[in-house]
């Protein structure tokens, strides 16, 4: 962007995206200092040292603001940090890298956010554009960085992005041309304090369309509800309970009135992807994708790893690993998918959650498994409910009760409703452990 011809930028953060942004930057003949507050990876370190770009490690001293026009900032810095608190009171403009990544190409974006399901539905929506006639690209989480693929996309092509509250903050032109708002919950409230501005940043998302767009909002959802009321583009609901423009009749799903595929011939499980589903149909609706590719594509999408994914039959009982479910509303979405008796696998790392609103969706559950530091806690919640109940110390263990407690047409569900944190270094580990304990023990038990 010709803006940024000899512009003072300070990059805020290194990692992928902050790398992503500095690189580009310098490109477009900015003049860059990158800043992180710890010590950046050795890999970032030789990155940088290959940059023309000048770098401070360790701390956010106050003279980086001296001349500086723009920051770069990576989502997971807060802005109560004192240079930055400085910086807004300077004026100095603060973007997400998604705002660079925004002005630095001609390309069309089509864009997710919501508390739960953005991975599941930012991939299925890829999944599905692919088919299509337009070249179409993944950006964020899971993908590259935004400023990355943002320069190998140009017009006419499509970029795919999934964008956190985090990320949202610091947008100021970004305008999708189909958005999603999949949920609120008050997952985020220690990082955004209370649920308004939680919600206001993901209102974000729309904040600058136009009726020329497109939103598809949650109609079972009263937060997304409101905060898109004033959404200048063209709202369009999907339920998984009511009418809606994208919804459930007689077991099949319709958009806009137009059968797609019944529910059952649906390859990705659990209540809660039935909602990424409609999601993902309406927000591709206007990309002309034929009915036999889009049925294709919901016929062999099993989901994303770790979220509520299918790992397969053992012994028979179905197995699912759902490690990524680190809070109580992916968990109750996860738990309410299933119409099968479920061993339910549970616990991990202590944060003093309230665990009560969880045993209303045990419904279905025959018997809790109770796993690392609060373990007995989810134990005494299946008490509660006159639901079997079993401590245990770790994974393997775990399993080698569920399978015993189990019987052919039972679900093994892992889906710990805790962060991973007091036994493994992510929930990746925690979800792969799951997956190996399950073929050894499942697989001897054939
Ligand atoms: P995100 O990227 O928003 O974290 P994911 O697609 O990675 O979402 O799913 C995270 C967790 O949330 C998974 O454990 C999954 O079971 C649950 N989940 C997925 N979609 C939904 C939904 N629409 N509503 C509630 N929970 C969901």
């Amino acid at each position: 962007i010709s803006e940024l011809d000899k512009k003072k930028v300070l990059v805020l953060g290194t990692a992928k995206s902050g790398i992503a942004a500095a690189t580009y930057l310098v490109k477009t003949g900015a003049v860059v200092t990158v800043n992180d507050g710890g010590t950046p990876s050795e890999n970032d370190v030789k990155t940088l040292e290959t940059l023309d770009v000048e770098t401070v490690f360790g701390s956010h001293p106050l003279s980086l603001l001296e001349g500086i026009e723009l920051i770069v900032k990576n989502p997971g810095i807060p802005y109560q940090i004192p240079l930055l608190e400085a910086a807004m009171e300077q004026g100095i403009p603060i973007w997400t890298e998604v705002e660079l990544a925004y002005r630095s190409t001609e390309a069309d974006w089509v864009a997710i956010t919501g508390s739960n399901g953005k991975t599941t539905t930012t991939t299925l929506v890829h999944e599905l554009l692919k088919r299509g006639s337009k070249r179409v690209h993944l950006a964020g989480n899971i993908g590259f960085p935004a400023v990355e693929i943002a320069q190998q996309a140009t017009a006419g092509d499509l970029i795919v992005i999934e964008l956190s509250s985090f990320q949202l903050m610091g947008i100021e032109t970004f305008k999708p041309v189909s958005a999603a708002f999949l949920n609120l919950s008050p997952a985020h409230l220690d990082y955004h304090g209370d649920v308004a501005s939680y919600g206001e940043a993901k209102a974000r998302i729309f904040s600058k369309m136009d009726a020329s767009g497109r939103l598809v909002v949650n109609a079972d959802d009263k937060g997304v509800m409101r905060l898109s009321e004033t959404a200048k583009a063209e709202r369009l609901t999907f339920s998984r309970q009511q009418n809606a423009y994208a919804h459930v009749e007689d077991g099949m799903i319709l958009i806009d009135q137009t059968a797609i595929l019944p529910v059952s011939e649906l390859a990705l499980g659990g209540g809660h992807n039935l909602e990424n589903v409609l999601a993902a149909l309406t927000l591709i609706e206007p990309f002309d994708i034929s009915l036999e590719a889009v049925q294709e594509v919901l016929r062999t999408f099993g989901g994303v790893a770790h979220r509520t994914e299918y790992i397969g039959e053992f012994v028979g009982r179905k197995v699912y690993n759902d490690s990524k479910a680190t809070n109580n509303v992916a968990t109750e979405a996860a738990l309410s998918g299933f119409q099968s008796p479920i061993i339910w696998l549970c616990g991990g790392l202590e944060r003093g959650a309230d665990l009560t609103p969880l045993g209303s969706a045990m419904t279905h559950v025959k018997h809790v498994i109770g796993l690392g530091e609060t373990g007995q806690r989810f134990a005494d919640l299946a008490h509660d409910q006159n639901v079997a109940a079993t401590v245990t110390r770790e994974m393997e263990e775990a399993v080698s009760v569920a399978f015993d407690v189990s019987e052919p047409g039972d679900i093994i569900l892992l889906s710990p409703a805790s962060a991973s944190w007091d036994q493994y270094k992510t929930y990746e580990e925690r979800g792969e452990h799951f997956i190996r304990s399950v073929q050894k023990t499942g697989g001897a038990a054939k």
